[in-house]
């Protein structure tokens, strides 16, 4: 094995072991949602089952089928994204699995882990993991005009007076915040590099740029909440570290954003644009 493929194996080591959750909570989560919302489709059929069968004998069995199809339904949405999840592959009806990770078993997930004392910020957590997985499993790359850095602006430095809401290239680079170095990143692969203050402005920015690829970086609410909000756009969330707790001079491991942008380019934009090496996010090493 090349140096290079054992340095591209170790990141990706390193990337899998900076998300705390695990997949384990994510499965365990949603088969405890399934069997929930199963159940209760049961007593749903159960409890009217007596008054039906007064109005006709065959209702009962009418209703009784309906509600075994969604049990069967939810059931097999379960089994298809766990199966997803644990192979690494699309399966059967797996295209539709983020949209109902996304609209079903976050919100619901959600509410089964507050009733078991989980934090919200490892289902969170876990969710992105899963989420990265399953737009990792659609095996779609883009070009680079297509794809958007999406960043928080707690992530430029608090004692920086420069505004860079409305442009992000009134930046100086002077190395003080991670801003210069996704700022290269932008410049080395000519992806759109922003920055959000909020949920709204993230929203506007990306009706703007009418992106086909999002590489987002937030705290796990933030990232959850966005990602639900983009989708059906892919989103591949980073989460950022915060060593002097919220929304204070957070920071962003440039390499694992770097290995976002070069596992989602279309190959050829890449090779067009003549790549060279990002000072400061490793490749640099990797290329020498
Ligand atoms: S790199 Fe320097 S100039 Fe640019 S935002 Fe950060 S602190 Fe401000």
């Amino acid at each position: 094995m090349s140096k290079k493929d054992q340095n591209l194996l170790a990141l990706e080591d390193a990337i899998e072991s900076t998300y705390v959750a695990r997949k384990r909570l994510f499965i365990g989560l949603i088969t405890g949602t399934s069997v929930l919302i199963c159940l209760i489709l049961v007593f749903l059929w159960l409890i009217p089952t007596v008054g039906l069968g007064s109005i006709h004998p065959v209702v009962p069995w009418i209703f009784g089928s309906v509600i075994l199809m969604a049990i069967l339904l939810v059931a097999w949405s379960s089994l298809a994204l766990v199966l997803n999840i644990l192979l690494g592959r699309k399966v059967f009806l797996s295209r539709k699995m983020r949209g109902l990770t996304i609209k079903l078993f976050l919100p619901l997930m959600t509410m089964l882990g507050r009733f078991l004392n989980i934090p919200k910020a490892k289902i969170r957590a876990s969710f992105i993991k899963v989420n990265n997985e399953l737009v990792l499993g659609e095996n779609k790359q883009y070009l680079s005009r297509d794809m958007l850095m999406l960043m928080p602006h707690c992530l430029q430095n608090s004692r920086c007076k420069i505004r860079l809401t409305y442009d992000i290239n009134n930046c100086k680079r002077c190395g003080k915040c991670p801003i210069a170095g996704l700022l290269n990143l932008s410049d080395t692969y000519g992806v759109t590099l922003a920055i959000a203050t909020g949920g709204t402005i993230a929203r506007r920015i990306v009706v703007q740029n009418k992106p086909k690829f999002i590489i987002a970086v937030a705290c796990e609410r933030d990232l959850a909440s966005g990602i639900q909000d983009v989708y059906p756009l892919p989103c591949f969330g980073v989460l950022n570290q915060r060593p002097y707790g919220p929304c204070l001079d957070t920071q962003v491991p440039l390499e694992h954003v770097e290995w976002a942008i070069k596992r989602f380019l279309k190959k050829d934009a890449n090779r067009e644009r003549n790549v060279h090496p990002t000072p400061g996010t490793g490749s640099d090493k990797e290329q020498a």
